[in-house]
């Protein structure tokens, strides 16, 4: 199936400068900016710039550039934002929701980093 990616979502209009964001780094290819509603001490978003909804739109779409640019701005924030277990920090959580079943609230493909704090058991089991 083919997505049919949204223009008017949050994320297309901060790439635009439609709406502002916390800037914390920025390539050809890949905005981070800090979450508006973190859930922990560090919550960052990563975000190619280009109009992919999922991640597996991302890495079926996107060229190499793009999908490594990503990958290794995820890798070196962990180091910045001192969360990197193997630097000096305690650890992270990489979070990328899709669709229905993933609740997934802007449709511009994203990945979470979430740490400073303890993120808990990975996903609740289903009672
Ligand atoms: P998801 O459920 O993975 O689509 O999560 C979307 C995330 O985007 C949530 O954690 C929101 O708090 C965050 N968010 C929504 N609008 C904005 C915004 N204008 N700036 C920064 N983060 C936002």
């Amino acid at each position: 199936m083919a997505y049919e990616y949204d223009p008017e979502n949050v994320f297309a209009k901060i790439l635009r400068g439609d709406l502002p964001c916390t800037k914390v780094h920025e390539t050809e290819h890949t905005l981070a900016f800090n979450d508006i509603n973190p859930v922990r001490p560090v919550h960052v978003l990563v975000i190619p710039k280009g109009p992919y909804v999922t991640y597996d739109d991302f890495t079926a779409n996107a060229s190499d550039a793009e999908i490594v640019d990503l990958f290794r701005v995820i890798g070196m924030l962990t180091r910045q934002l001192k969360v990197s277990a193997a630097g000096d920090g305690e650890g992270y959580r990489l979070i990328t929701n899709a669709g229905e079943h993933g609740v997934q609230e802007v449709p511009h493909f994203h990945m979470h980093i979430i740490g400073g704090a303890g993120c808990g058991p990975m996903i609740k089991r289903d009672a």
